[in-house]
Formats: C-alpha cells, sequence, structure tokens
C-alpha cells in the first residue's frame, strides 16, 4: 500500500501529468467505476481511474434517475438482491448522497384499465416495498409508508389524470436522484477529492493485470501505466477489453416531455401497459419540471453504439401506454427528447438463465486469466456494493494490503442533511444559489467562488439562467471545465448538465458552453 497522493484534487482530460505507476488502475467512468475509484483510493490505495470519453458517456447517464428498492425483484422472489437494493437505496438517500436524492412519491391510479385483482396485486407489492425498507432500516421520515388514496385524494394529487372509472389510487415512495450524470460525477470528484487521478478523453487501449497502454482521445498521445491491478469497469464495452467476458445488452428508451404537458403532476404515475398483470410504463417528474417517460426493454444485438437510439416504434409504444391514464391527449409534437440507454447484462451462455430482466441486475466479478478483474450488471442503485465487491478481488487477487471498504459511511463530496440543504436553499437569496445548493449540496460555494476566480464574471453573470426557459446557470458550466474534467461541449451540455436531452434546448445553448470554455481555457489558472 502506497501512501495516496493529495495532488490530484481535480478531475482532469487527457494524459498529461499521468503518474507513472499506481495500486490500481479503473477502467471506464460510469457508475460502477467511478464507485471503484473512491472505494479503492478510500482503503488508501493509489489510483488511476480513466474514461474512454467522458464521465458517465455510457448507461449511467440514461437511466430512469431512481434509487430502486429493489421491489420488482421481490416480486419474482429474489430477496437477497431485493434486500440489497433497499440497504443500498438507505445509504444513498441517508448517509453518502442526501444531496442527491429525494423521496419521490408515486401512484398506480385505480383506473378503469385497471382490474380489481391487478389493483390488489399491486397495492400488496407496495406493501411487499415498505417491509423491505424497514428491514434494511431506512427510515419512515425518509420513505413514508404507502397508503390508499381516495378517488378525491386522487385527483387533488394528480390533477391531469384521467378520472372517469377512477377507483382513488396506491400511493407509495421510493429514491430519486437529482441526476444520473450527476451523481457519477460526485462521485468521481469525491475520489479525486481523496487524490485518486480521475481523467476523462482517456482510453485504455490494452490491459494486462500488471499494465495498461492509454490514448489521449484528445491529442492522440499515448503512455503506459504500471500497475498492481486492474479493474474493468467498461459496462457494456467490457468484452472489449478482456476475452472471457460476454454481454447480450438490451435497450431501454425513455420519452422527455415538457413541464406544460401534464401541469400540477409532481408525483410519478405508473401507467398500465395493456393486457399485462403488472407491468407499468411510469411517468417520472423531474427537479427541473420535466417528464421522463419509461420505458422499454428490447434486445440489442450486433455491434454496441457509442450511443443508443431510440426506434419511433419503441417512443410510439410508451406514448400510447401513458397517454390513456391523462385526460388530455398526449401526441407526437409533445415528445421534445428521447433517450435510450443499454443494459450491460451478462451472457451467461446457452442453458443459463436467459430472463435479461433479471441478469441486469445480478453483478458479477470476474477474474480473466491476463489478471483483470471485470464488474458488470447490477444497477446504478447498488454501485456501492458491487464497488467493494470488485475492489476486494482486486486486492485479493494482487496481494495489495489495503485497509476495509469504508464507502458505506463516507459522505460524497457536499453531502449535508437534506432538511439543512433546504433550509439553505429556502433562504438564498437568488434562485441561482439555491439551484446550485440542490445539485451540489454544501459544495454550492465552491462552484460559485471557482467559477468566479476561473472568469472574473460577476457573481450575477455566474447565477443567471443560460437562456429563457432553460434553468441552466453559468457557473455549472465553469465548474464542469475548472473541476469536473469537462473538455468540450458535449461534456458540459450532456453530461455535467443534461439541457442536451431535449435536442431545441441544446442548440440554444451551444453558444453559452462555447463562450465558457473559451473563457475559463484561456485562464491562466486553468494552465
Ligand atoms: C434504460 C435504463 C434505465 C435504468 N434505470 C435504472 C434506475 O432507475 N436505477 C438503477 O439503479 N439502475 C438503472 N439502470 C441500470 C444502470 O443504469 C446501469 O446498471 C449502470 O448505469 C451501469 O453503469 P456502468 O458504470 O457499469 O456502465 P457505463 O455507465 O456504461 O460506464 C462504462 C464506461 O466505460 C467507458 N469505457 C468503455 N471502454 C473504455 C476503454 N477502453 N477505456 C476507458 N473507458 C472505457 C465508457 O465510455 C463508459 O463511460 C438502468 C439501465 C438502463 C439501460
Amino acid at each position: 500500500m502506497r501512501t495516496a497522493p493529495r495532488t490530484a484534487t481535480r478531475i482532469t482530460p487527457g494524459l498529461a501529468g499521468l503518474p507513472a505507476e499506481v495500486d490500481v488502475v479503473v477502467v471506464g467512468l460510469g457508475v460502477t467505476g467511478a464507485g471503484v475509484a473512491l472505494d479503492a483510493v478510500s482503503r488508501g490505495l493509489s489510483v488511476l481511474a480513466v474514461d474512454a470519453h467522458d464521465l458517465a458517456f455510457g448507461t449511467s447517464r440514461f437511466s430512469s434517475k431512481l434509487v430502486h428498492g429493489g421491489l420488482r425483484y421481490l416480486a419474482s422472489g429474489q430477496v437477497g438482491i431485493a434486500h440489497e437494493s433497499a440497504v443500498e437505496r438507505g445509504i444513498l438517500m441517508e448517509t453518502t448522497a442526501p444531496h442527491l436524492t429525494r423521496p419521490l412519491p408515486s401512484i398506480i391510479p385505480l383506473s378503469a384499465g385497471v382490474s380489481r385483482p391487478m389493483g390488489t396485486l399491486a397495492g400488496a407489492g407496495l406493501l411487499g416495498g415498505d417491509l423491505l425498507r424497514r428491514a434494511a432500516g431506512t427510515s419512515g421520515d425518509t420513505l413514508p409508508r404507502p397508503r390508499r388514496l381516495s378517488a378525491a385524494e386522487t385527483r387533488r394529487i394528480a390533477p391531469p389524470l384521467r378520472t372517469d372509472g377512477l377507483r382513488g389510487a396506491y400511493l407509495g415512495w421510493d429514491g430519486q436522484l437529482e441526476d444520473d450524470a450527476r451523481l457519477v460525477t460526485t462521485i468521481a470528484r469525491t475520489a479525486a477529492r481523496r487524490g485518486a487521478h480521475v481523467r476523462t478523453h482517456a482510453r485504455v487501449v490494452a490491459a494486462t493485470g500488471r499494465e495498461v497502454r492509454l490514448r489521449d482521445e484528445l491529442t492522440g498521445a499515448t503512455a503506459t501505466v504500471a500497475t498492481r491491478t486492474v479493474v474493468n469497469a467498461a459496462g457494456v464495452w467490457a468484452g472489449d477489453l478482456v476475452d472471457d467476458v460476454r454481454l447480450r445488452p438490451s435497450r431501454g428508451t425513455h420519452l422527455v416531455l415538457r413541464p406544460e404537458t401534464l401541469p400540477g403532476l409532481d408525483v410519478a404515475v405508473f401507467a398500465p401497459i395493456p393486457g399485462e398483470t403488472n407491468r407499468f410504463v411510469l411517468v417520472l417528474p423531474q427537479p427541473d419540471g420535466q417528464f421522463y417517460v419509461g420505458l422499454t426493454d428490447e434486445p440489442a444485438d450486433g455491434p454496441v453504439p457509442d450511443v443508443a437510439q431510440p426506434t419511433e416504434v419503441e417512443i410510439g409504444f410508451l406514448l400510447d401506454v401513458v397517454a390513456a391514464s391523462f385526460a388530455r391527449p398526449l401526441r407526437r409534437a409533445d415528445v421534445v427528447g428521447a433517450f435510450a440507454g443499454l443494459r450491460p447484462l451478462l451472457d451467461s451462455g446457452p442453458g443459463e438463465d436467459d430472463s435479461t430482466a433479471d441478469l441486469s441486475r445480478k453483478h458479477a466479478v470476474l477474474t480473466s486469466s491476463g489478471g483483470v478483474v471485470t464488474i458488470v450488471g447490477g444497477k446504478l442503485t447498488t454501485y456501492r456494493r458491487m464497488a467493494e465487491d470488485a475492489v476486494d478481488a482486486a486486492v485479493a487477487q494482487a496481494g495489495l494490503t489495503a485497509g476495509p471498504c469504508v464507502t458505506a459511511t463516507l459522505p460524497l463530496a457536499g453531502a449535508a442533511p437534506r432538511a439543512e440543504l433546504a433550509d439553505l436553499a429556502a433562504k438564498a437569496a437568488h434562485p441561482g444559489t439555491a439551484r446550485l445548493i440542490r445539485r451540489y449540496g454544501a459544495d454550492a460555494d465552491l462552484v460559485l467562488a471557482a467559477a468566479r476566480e476561473a472568469t472574473g464574471w460577476t457573481e450575477a453573470d455566474l447565477l443567471a439562467p443560460l437562456d429563457d426557459g432553460l434553468a441552466t446557470v453559468a457557473a455549472e458550466l465553469v465548474f464542469g471545465v475548472t473541476h469536473e474534467g469537462a473538455a468540450d461541449v458535449a461534456d458540459l451540455l450532456d453530461r455535467r448538465t443534461r439541457i442536451g436531452l431535449v435536442p431545441a434546448d441544446r442548440a440554444r445553448a451551444v453558444p453559452a458552453a462555447e463562450k465558457v470554455l473559451a473563457v475559463v481555457q484561456e485562464s491562466p489558472l486553468q494552465r
């Protein structure tokens, strides 16, 4: 065990200043790789963690942004996975990331399309979910108990619902993220703060258990780094680096709707899929007021694309299912964006468990003949546990001396009790400050101070929305460049912020992102 370097407190793009030798190289900076980097550095190991593109470039930015309690695994009898999910949800919401998570109320409307047996089943499911919460030790203040709503209460809580034949609803609670890419960025920044070298735009082109060859994707420069062990957390691309891991991705699509499409709706709605007894399409209200509607599960055979594309068939399916639950007709023109992610499902071979939906949530740690430790599968909610298992395996395989895993009690950068942050946000003199508190927690001051220092702009300029109808403020973009390894417009608009999920908004924000990049990259402080 070496002493972790204290110099690497910011995430930077490319290969300049790379260490010649480390204990652990982590390949991939989705939620899994970022979690592995944090786990390893907090055990006292020296760490280099890289992504070929950017933080959260892969599946991790295209999730439903839920911190699941594992209800559906309970329904299929997978009690162990369900319990693990519920425990990890509690850790995120109560200890490590209260600033990036919130309790999300969801309703299952008992509408004409939901038969009485289906309603009873759904209600029993919510009660089962509450048992899971209690077994995991998560407080009822964090996630209140489910209950039955009358038809009048349902109409009040979800005004845009279709009301003919509405018998009431079940109300339950689960966890929701501020944003999945923001979680990944925060985990990676926490690792960097503790001394991990975290690099974007740095591709691993070859790896053995002892060495990695890297290419700087911005300059084309190459480098070799010696290491005691390598953890491959490359998601659906994990099989490109090692011969003995095969994946069978499946695609999940979401739609994006504007706030005015379903006015007054701030609970999630489960819309029943016709002809299915216990499958729903979810309408998920987001912190900025938009709605995401998902989700599909389609096999995605063939070469793995950099970015998966939703099909018109998937978009039409999701729209048709949810439209049946609302009074106002929903049309294709209401869909202002759509995004798809690939589930990194492990192909267990013919004759093994063929159910892709179940496989995706189990995680697996595999050590290949060349000594590379691969971690795949699982889900966003359980990233911490996946990272712990991967680092345990890497430490054992390489014979490293490392401390115990501490991440269950290690708050992520900016973490503070939710009530404390809400109080700060309520007292904020400027709405832009309240927004920074929502997205960076107790680090909001740091974000603003760093942005002021790098640009010399006034607070008013840094806290102003980028454009009409775009809530993102310039300070977020500046901090993305100074501290979070963003190198281009796409890093800023598609991952540090999520403006890019709506193409029309993205086009309007490009000039602001270009301006920030030019100003910060010219700043003497950046060189
Ligand atoms: C549609 C959908 C919805 C989901 N919703 C939820 C949800 O609501 N809640 C939940 O808990 N889970 C959810 N999941 C599951 C969860 O999103 C994934 O399990 C998780 O994000 C996978 O993260 P990862 O880090 O393993 O992979 P990724 O996020 O794909 O990261 C892999 C990274 O490796 C990098 N990389 C690849 N090759 C190299 C290389 N050679 N060198 C360097 N870097 C490389 C890539 O650029 C990429 O950034 C969902 C999944 C899907 C598909």
